[in-house]
Protein backbone atom coordinates (compact mmCIF):
# COMPACT_ATOMS: atom_id res chain seq x y z
CA UNK A 1 0.00 0.00 0.00
CA UNK A 2 1.12 3.63 -0.75
CA UNK A 3 -1.71 5.41 0.78
CA UNK A 4 0.80 8.63 0.28
CA UNK A 5 0.79 8.47 -2.93
CA UNK A 6 -3.02 8.38 -3.37
CA UNK A 7 -3.04 11.30 -1.31
CA UNK A 8 -0.66 13.06 -2.96
CA UNK A 9 -2.76 12.84 -5.96
CA UNK A 10 -6.14 13.47 -4.39
CA UNK A 11 -7.23 9.66 -5.33
CA UNK A 12 -7.80 10.30 -8.62
CA UNK A 13 -6.23 8.58 -11.85
CA UNK A 14 -3.83 11.29 -13.30
CA UNK A 15 -4.55 10.29 -16.84
CA UNK A 16 -8.66 10.05 -16.73
CA UNK A 17 -9.25 11.67 -13.11
CA UNK A 18 -11.61 8.81 -12.14
CA UNK A 19 -11.56 8.39 -8.50
CA UNK A 20 -13.42 5.97 -5.98
CA UNK A 21 -13.95 9.14 -3.48
CA UNK A 22 -17.66 9.41 -4.66
CA UNK A 23 -18.68 5.70 -3.40
CA UNK A 24 -17.26 6.38 0.66
CA UNK A 25 -14.01 6.54 1.90
CA UNK A 26 -14.26 3.44 3.65
CA UNK A 27 -15.70 1.68 0.24
CA UNK A 28 -12.78 3.45 -1.96
CA UNK A 29 -10.13 1.82 1.02
CA UNK A 30 -11.73 -1.28 1.20
CA UNK A 31 -11.24 -1.43 -2.74
CA UNK A 32 -7.44 -0.30 -2.81
CA UNK A 33 -6.92 -2.58 0.09
CA UNK A 34 -8.45 -5.75 -1.90
CA UNK A 35 -7.80 -4.62 -5.41
CA UNK A 36 -11.54 -4.67 -6.25
CA UNK A 37 -15.06 -4.40 -4.53
CA UNK A 38 -16.89 -0.76 -4.22
CA UNK A 39 -15.58 0.42 -7.64
CA UNK A 40 -16.84 -2.83 -9.75
CA UNK A 41 -13.64 -3.73 -11.79
CA UNK A 42 -11.95 -0.70 -11.66
CA UNK A 43 -9.57 0.46 -8.99
CA UNK A 44 -6.82 2.67 -8.38
CA UNK A 45 -3.14 1.72 -8.21
CA UNK A 46 0.01 2.75 -7.77
CA UNK A 47 2.39 3.16 -10.91
CA UNK A 48 6.08 3.94 -11.28
CA UNK A 49 6.48 6.62 -13.50
CA UNK A 50 10.06 5.60 -13.77
CA UNK A 51 11.25 2.33 -14.08
CA UNK A 52 12.64 0.88 -10.35
CA UNK A 53 15.15 -0.93 -12.67
CA UNK A 54 16.46 1.49 -13.91
CA UNK A 55 16.29 4.48 -10.96
CA UNK A 56 17.03 2.31 -8.22
CA UNK A 57 14.74 2.72 -4.49
CA UNK A 58 11.29 3.30 -4.73
CA UNK A 59 10.48 7.27 -4.26
CA UNK A 60 7.49 9.14 -3.63
CA UNK A 61 7.74 10.95 -6.91
CA UNK A 62 8.16 8.04 -8.67
CA UNK A 63 4.70 6.53 -7.99
CA UNK A 64 1.66 7.75 -9.48
CA UNK A 65 -1.82 6.82 -9.01
CA UNK A 66 -3.71 5.31 -11.94
CA UNK A 67 -6.80 3.51 -11.88
CA UNK A 68 -5.97 0.11 -13.46
CA UNK A 69 -7.43 0.51 -16.78
CA UNK A 70 -4.97 3.26 -17.56
CA UNK A 71 -2.66 1.75 -15.93
CA UNK A 72 -3.07 -1.66 -18.55
CA UNK A 73 -3.29 0.93 -21.26
CA UNK A 74 -0.32 2.63 -20.59
CA UNK A 75 2.19 -0.56 -20.51
CA UNK A 76 0.41 -2.20 -23.72
CA UNK A 77 1.23 1.22 -25.25
CA UNK A 78 5.12 1.25 -23.97
CA UNK A 79 4.87 -2.41 -25.31
CA UNK A 80 4.01 -1.34 -28.81
CA UNK A 81 5.67 2.05 -29.18
CA UNK A 82 8.22 2.84 -26.55
CA UNK A 83 9.40 6.59 -26.99
CA UNK A 84 6.40 6.94 -25.48
CA UNK A 85 7.17 8.86 -22.39
CA UNK A 86 5.34 10.89 -19.58
CA UNK A 87 6.83 14.35 -19.75
CA UNK A 88 7.79 15.23 -16.11
ZN1 LIG B 1 -7.62 6.18 -15.34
Amino acid sequence: MRLATFVRDGWKCVDCEWTPITLSVVEAIESMLHGKGAGGDRWLECDHETNVRFGGDERPEDLATRCNLCHAKKHSMSAIRPRFQRAS
